[in-house]
């Protein structure tokens, strides 16, 4: 059996983050991944992500959206090529939205650089946004749109720069505590292998890795989308339009400024269609399609263009629309993070170091853990 300090299992945003934080700390780390490289069939794929720093959910997240902000900077340098692009953002809606008081309340409380606008100020600036006339916006300057696939594939390169071992259609079928201390896993082709620490980072499918835990997460099918404006490309990209996420009516839409290689992304935050990971529908349908045009024929007409692509990606959401990321209570060198609920891509940098922070030295000092913690829906027993 082959052994090694650290064995991290699922290789999306957050297990590559994990990956490359052990292997430049020195550590011999496996990294196993159900799917192939780059496949993304949990929540990490597409090509882009939006990073906002105000953080309307839960403002209390400011402080590390803006290290995690440095640390996509740092992964620039690292591997030399551009993942972060600046663009500002823009949250919008009624004045008495969450959106619209949760964005206020951030910017408010880290003093972060910002502008109120009403929906005439919103249209003057960037035509391409239609809104209701109740509709405010905060405008603030840090937060833009990241290449989620130079980010995730820049931590791999990192952790096997450091000599990480990356196996990729490594599904994990069971992990268990060794009889001379440590964990063994084991993976469906039958390869058995040994490490002191373990970090489980399987997104939507982390319930099936630690069911004795019984976490409330709910999966949850969205469908990103991308589309050629029907105006000139160029009043639209990222050095025009900041990225955004507007309250209409009970629905929130979201969106990242147009690239010429990709498009214009835009899409619902929430679909609403829950199942299990492996169950649900991956095909994108006329109706997927007509919802979100639906909206852009009333509100952004000049994002109605032809559809360039579409896919199906998986929300983990938690009760409380936040993360979990913990040691196992019966088991302390292993560490687990579910970090979705539909915003967790941008704090990756930041979560890969909590992870070996928690698996090599048992805390993580400098973030609220608490607001983490598996055991605060009340569920956790341990093995
Ligand atoms: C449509 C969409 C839009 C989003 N937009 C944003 C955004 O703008 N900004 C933002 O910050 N966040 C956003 N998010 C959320 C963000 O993408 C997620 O928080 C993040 O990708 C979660 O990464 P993860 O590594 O936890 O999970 P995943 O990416 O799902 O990775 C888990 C991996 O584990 C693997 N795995 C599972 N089981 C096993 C096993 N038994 N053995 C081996 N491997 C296994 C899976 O194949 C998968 O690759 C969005 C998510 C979606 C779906």
């Amino acid at each position: 059996m082959e052994t090694f300090d650290a064995i991290v299992v699922g290789l999306g945003a957050h297990g590559s983050a994990a990956a490359a934080a052990l292997a430049r700390r020195g550590q011999r780390v496996l990294g196993l991944e159900r799917f192939a490289r780059g496949e993304g069939r949990g929540s990490s794929g597409g090509w882009t992500r939006m990073i906002r720093i105000a953080h309307f959910e839960h403002p209390w997240l400011v402080p590390m959206a803006q290290a995690a902000w440095d640390g996509w900077r740092a992964l620039e340098v690292e591997t030399d090529q551009p993942i972060l692009t600046e663009t500002g953002g823009l949250y919008a809606g009624p004045a008495d939205s969450a959106i619209v008081t949760g964005a206020t309340a951030g910017v408010a409380s880290f003093g972060l650089e910002h502008e109120l606008l009403g929906a005439a100020e919103i249209h003057r600036r960037w035509p391409i946004f239609e809104p209701a006339d109740d509709v405010v916006g905060v405008l603030e300057r840090q937060a833009g749109a990241l290449r989620a696939d130079r980010a995730n594939a820049g931590h791999l390169a990192v952790a096997e720069r450091a000599g990480a071992r990356l196996r990729f259609g490594a599904q994990l079928v069971d992990w268990r505590t060794a009889r001379g201390g440590g964990f063994e896993v084991e993976t469906a082709d039958g390869a058995v292998a040994g490490a002191e620490h373990l970090v489980l980072t399987a997104g939507p499918w982390i319930t099936e890795l630690v069911p004795d835990l019984r976490f409330p997460i709910a999966i949850e099918r969205e469908v990103p989308m991308w589309f050629r404006p029907t105006v000139d490309p160029a009043v639209v990209g990222a050095d025009r339009i900041p990225i955004w996420v507007l309250r209409d009516g009970d629905t929130m839409y979201y969106g990242i400024p147009h690239d010429p290689e990709l498009g214009l992304k835009l899409s619902i935050h929430h679909w609403g269609t829950f199942g299990d990971p492996d169950g649900i529908d991956r095909a994108v349908d006329e109706a997927d399609v007509a919802r979100v045009r639906a909206w852009t024929s009333r509100r952004m007409p000049a994002a109605n263009g032809p559809l360039v692509h579409a896919e199906v990606c998986l929300y983990a959401n938690t009760p409380d629309e936040t993360f979990i990321i913990d040691r196992h209570p019966a088991a302390a060198g292993v560490a687990f993070a579910s970090a979705c609920s539909g915003h967790g891509f941008k704090f990756a940098p930041v979560i890969g170091e909590i992870l070996a922070d928690l698996v090599l030295d048992g805390v993580s000092p400098s973030w609220p853990m608490e607001r983490f913690a598996a055991g605060r829906f009340g569920a956790t027993t341990g093995r």
